[in-house]
């Protein structure tokens, strides 16, 4: 993969300057490409485009990402030394905004203003001009194969970049204030999408939101739902809300009162990805969690894990002496499910029974009622094959020229 990756860097740079591969998948180049900064950026561009077609690599079909840093000379340095270490500062801005980006090295105030305004102006203009949308993935009880919930999954389609990962723009997100104001959205949402549903006959099972920390523990929350429930005519009983392990541990009295608001308003309290951070079995017993969802690292490798095999086991009976229901969350293969049923897992969620759909088409599902395990085909497993977020430091080489002010 390497060398086809070479060789297609070497296609498009080949004439203007040359290519050095500095170890594992990162490669420097060193271009002379005009005077202006714009043909670098296009060239980036390019090389983003050609590397991104699709390539065979024994028998996987792969579909490489690829993320830039430029820096130019004199203006960014005047050594190699710098101009290496400038392009890598903008390089690791570029993989923070996700796949396929270049990022131009700017001064370091600069920089870090201009990520959050550029994020946040994108995410802005793509919640008010719907680029935002969810998505439902079902949850299945493990030995009747029923849809008894379906987790709402933020899914951005962005005209440029394509698809936008959650794991790419919700830390983001997070990091600016906008998360509380994009979680209040996907709250309003899913209700008004529970209305639509009943209003076509449709039987709803619980719906869960993921709840970011930053937001479970704001003030507001109960109204919110409270708000839109109402406004929606729908029961608070049909929602759950997912909390990840942070919020147990910024968790103050405020908070956990207002947990019991919702509790007491039929609003069920999922812990999510379990096991992964760190919280302990005590955290089961402290508050008052309805749902334990067993992280996906956990289930991933189930059939050759013997240790995996023990903790779920005894997660599982913990969980549910407490009274706590649990899900097995990423649940891909039928062995995985077998073991699951086994233990007296209560849900399955996982690409086995189904990946996340859109609101009409899981309306069909629900209708249904009940979904067929089905392992994914190879061709399936060949379109979903992780992209390998490849990484390119582009260091471009000015002519040597004293720069005017003007430019
Ligand atoms: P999560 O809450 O753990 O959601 C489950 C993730 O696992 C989803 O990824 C889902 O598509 C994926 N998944 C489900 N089954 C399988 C499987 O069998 N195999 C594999 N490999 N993956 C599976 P997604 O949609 O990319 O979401 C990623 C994360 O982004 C979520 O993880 C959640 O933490 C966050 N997120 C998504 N939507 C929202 C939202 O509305 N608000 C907040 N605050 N976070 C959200
Ligand atoms: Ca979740
Ligand atoms: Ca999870």
């Amino acid at each position: 993969m390497l060398e086809k990756i070479a060789e297609r860097l070497q296609e498009v740079i080949g004439k203007h300057g040359t290519v050095y591969r500095v170890g594992g998948d990162e490669f420097v180049a060193l271009v002379k490409y005009g005077e202006k900064r714009e043909p670098y950026v296009q060239l980036a561009q390019q090389i983003m485009e050609v590397i991104g077609r699709k390539m065979e690599v024994e028998e996987y079909e792969v579909f490489i990402t690829t993320s830039i840093g430029l820096s130019f000379y004199p203006n960014d340095g005047e050594d190699p030394d710098t101009l290496f270490q400038v392009a890598e500062v903008a390089l690791s801005r570029a993989k923070e905004f996700g796949k396929n980006n270049c990022q131009i090295y700017v001064s370091s105030m600069k920089r870090s203003t201009f990520k959050m305004y550029h994020l946040e102006k994108e995410l802005r203009k793509a919640l008010k001009n719907e680029y935002l949308s969810i998505e439902y993935q079902p949850r299945i009880e493990a030995n009747t194969n029923q849809i008894v919930g379906a987790e709402a999954l933020l899914r951005w389609h962005h005209p440029e970049w394509g698809t936008v990962l959650p794991s790419e723009f919700i830390p983001l997100a997070e990091e600016g204030g906008l998360i509380n104001e994009i979680g209040d959205w996907v709250i309003r949402k899913v209700c008004e999408q529970i209305h639509e549903w009943q209003s076509q006959n449709i039987e709803v099972p619980t719906i869960s939101i993921n709840i970011s920390a930053k937001r479970f523990l704001k003030k507001g929350l109960y109204e919110t739902i409270l708000q839109a429930t109402t406004d929606h005519q729908i029961e608070p009983s049909q929602l759950e809300m997912e909390i990840t392990e942070l919020s147990l541990l910024l968790l103050n009295d405020l908070v956990l009162e207002q947990w019991r608001k919702l509790q007491n308003l039929g609003v069920r309290i999922a812990l999510d990805d379990f096991g992964t951070g760190y919280s302990s079995i005590n955290s089961l017993r402290k508050y008052p969690i309805d749902t334990l969802k067993i992280d996906r690292s956990f289930i991933q490798y189930l059939e050759e894990n013997v240790i995996d095999q023990a903790i779920i086991k005894a997660l599982i009976e913990m969980a549910h002496a407490m009274g706590t229901r649990v899900v097995a969350e990423g649940v891909e293969t039928k062995s995985q499910l077998q073991f699951l049923q086994q233990c007296r897992c209560d849900e399955i969620q996982g690409f086995l029974f189904s990946k996340s759909l859109p609101g009409k088409e899981i309306g069909q599902l629900f209708i249904q009622k009940m979904v067929i395990p089905q392992e994914m085909i190879s061709s399936e497993k060949r379109k979903t094959f992780n992209p390998i977020h490849r990484i390119l430091l582009f260091v471009t080489c000015h002519p040597i020229k004293q720069t005017t002010d003007n430019e």
